[in-house]
């Protein structure tokens, strides 16, 4: 069964919990393990908060978060139509962070890249970034809930 649901919000810091939340509870219906769980609300965590806070320096605009089922995979995209990004490579590597200042450390990617079977980022300066994640949720595990 293939089911898809998307969720559109402003890029409030408050709405990172809310997509988060929303999100896990999504992925409920697979039975997940607390553990994939909790990777899986990290990831989407860290690809929102990058969407709010540099995806869109500069006043309120819309994340849309995408979420796709389909057996055991979990597809996601995070997207925003902010500033983009010059080079994703550099974006990318572990402990890079354009915003020191902001007390950022450089690790969402590298989160994203650690608890999601795959992460792939397309961005372009003044258009925006789409972050894609996958995961597939371990066939037999008991239900939790999120
Ligand atoms: P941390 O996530 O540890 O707080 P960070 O956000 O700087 O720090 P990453 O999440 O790894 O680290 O992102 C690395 C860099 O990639 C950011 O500093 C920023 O320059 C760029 N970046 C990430 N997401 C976006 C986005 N949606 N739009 C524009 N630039 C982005
Ligand atoms: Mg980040």
């Amino acid at each position: 069964m293939k089911n898809e649901m998307t969720l559109a919000f402003d890029s409030r810091s408050e709405n990172e919990g809310f997509a988060r939340v929303a999100v896990a509870a999504f992925v409920t219906q697979l039975n997940p393990t607390l553990e994939e769980v909790a990777d899986i609300r990290t990831a989407v965590s860290e690809a929102v908060t990058n969407a709010i806070i540099h995806g869109y320096p500069d006043g309120i605009h819309t994340v849309v978060v995408r979420a796709v089922l389909e057996d055991d995979m979990l597809e996601l995209w995070v997207t925003d139509e902010g500033v983009g990004m010059e080079d994703v490579r550099q974006a990318m590597e572990p402990l890079y962070t354009s915003r020191p200042e902001l007390e950022r450390s450089g690790m969402g990617f590298m989160f994203m890249e650690a608890f999601m079977d795959q992460v792939e980022v397309q961005s372009s300066p003044g258009v925006g970034t789409t972050v894609y994640m996958r995961k597939r949720i371990q066939k037999g595990a008991t239900g939790q809930e999120a």
